[in-house]
């Protein structure tokens, strides 16, 4: 039996078409299927053109290919073994790692991915940051990667993702219950992956397989606002972590906070409050801000003035004093409980009787030591937040970008990065 399988695996210096190999056609980004029959099952990479056929026994899709085109070396995208067809034999060398390795980026130390500053050079001798890269922009989808840059940020988050295991099936390619959780960890790795071939990294199957669970709510082609698809997928990630792990906590480690309120319901028949409330807990994943509404304000010369106010001053909301008005009541919030990572979203889209508005008031914050001991009277706590990430859009309520700034720790650098285009600043 050890005989046999010995007999199917050959070193270098028995295969003779190990040269023929073209790590510029490789891309391993894409979603794996057949380029002939279409099907994701037993799925192989062409190491020649790049192309995915289907199977290798003789008759196949990958057996017809290596006949027809003279390309003999294929990986099984599954298991990242690679085999020499039509002759079907086991290619085992060391100089073939970094291919296996790109299709799946594994990590032993991480705190060198927090440290570096290093540029790596990607095969067409363009250099990239390793955590840093551009995302491929696959129609509208640039709400999706703004999103995806924002949360490889976080490092508790994106170290669990990257030691995340599946088990893998034989026979099926994902299973539906952790696809999410699965693709992420594989953009993840991706975006740090130091030996990447290119410099940027195609969201292509993590973006299929939110569209897939999220019944088309999120999909190519239609640009969704990023805080809406944060709650879904976090909310998403957190069941099928619990499914995989039934203790998992990661996804509150990080970002669940506590905040208590008090509730005046209004009068009936009369203008007011009741002057009793209902006291009422509630856990949060994100906290939203409200832009006061002034409306552009004119100087001498009629020209419009844009509104700007501080995020010391609107994070009051939740200081157990001010006021929250709204159609069932008068709210005042106070945080019990605060998030390790806090996901601050600043409410510029409102809708109107008849169109979507967006207030482009300015809204001034540090980068360092938000100081909310100091806006929030805690007496007692001393609690302070680092910006690492900050997703913006740029446009119109009908017509815009979105765009993200992330720093890098190592050295505080920060980046902009729009899709593909990063730039320092
Ligand atoms: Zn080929």
């Amino acid at each position: 039996m050890i005989d046999e399988i010995k007999k199917k695996v050959k070193y270098n210096q028995q295969c003779p078409y190990i040269a023929t190999i073209c790590r510029h056609m490789l891309d391993f980004d894409f979603e794996k299927l057949c380029s002939v029959t279409l099907s994701n099952l037993n799925v192989y990479a062409c190491l020649i053109c790049g192309k995915y056929y289907q199977g290798k026994s003789i008759n196949t899709q990958a057996y017809i290919h290596s006949l027809e085109q003279d390309h003999h070396l294929f990986m099984n995208l599954q298991n990242t073994k690679i085999y020499c067809l039509p002759d079907n034999y086991e290619v085992v060398d060391h100089s073939l790692e970094d291919i296996q390795y790109n299709l799946d980026p594994k990590f032993n130390n991480l705190k060198e991915l927090d440290d570096n500053i290093e540029e790596s050079r990607a095969l067409d001798g363009t250099t990239f940051l390793p955590g840093f890269v551009g995302l491929n922009n696959l129609s509208k989808s640039d709400y999706f990667n703004v999103v995806m840059q924002a949360l490889c940020r976080i490092k508790p988050l994106r170290n669990f993702m990257i030691f995340l295991q599946f088990q893998k099936s034989a026979t099926e390619p994902f299973d539906y219950n952790c696809l999410l959780s699965q693709r992420f960890s594989e953009l993840t790795r991706k975006i740090w992956n130091p030996r990447n071939y290119k410099g940027h990294v195609s969201p292509h199957e993590l973006l299929q397989a939110v569209t897939l669970k999220s019944n088309k709510q999120f999909k190519i082609g239609q640009q969704s606002d990023p805080m809406h698809l944060i709650i879904w997928f976090l909310d998403n990630l957190k069941k099928e972590l619990l499914h995989i792990n039934k203790i998992n906590t990661i996804i509150s480690d990080c970002f669940q906070g506590e905040l208590q309120y008090e509730w005046y319901k209004p009068l009936k028949n009369a203008i007011g409050y009741q002057p009793i409330p209902i006291i009422e807990q509630k856990s949060f994943f994100y906290l939203s801000l409200d832009l006061p509404s002034t409306p552009l304000q004119k100087d001498g010369s009629q020209k419009a003035l844009i509104p700007s106010i501080s995020i010391q001053e609107l994070i009051k909301k939740y200081d157990g004093f001010t006021n929250t008005d709204s159609a069932d009541g008068r709210r005042r919030y106070t945080i019990t409980k605060f998030p390790k990572y806090m996901i601050i979203h600043m409410k510029r889209f409102i809708k109107n009787n008849f169109f979507m508005e967006k207030n482009p008031t300015i809204v001034t914050f540090p980068l360092n030591d938000l100081d909310l001991s100091q806006c929030l009277n805690l007496e007692q706590q001393n609690v302070k937040y680092n910006l690492i990430a900050n997703i913006c859009h740029e446009g119109t309520a009908k017509v815009g970008i979105y765009k993200i700034h992330v720093k890098n720790e190592a050295n505080n650098q920060w980046f902009q990065i729009q899709d593909l285009h990063k730039q320092n600043i």
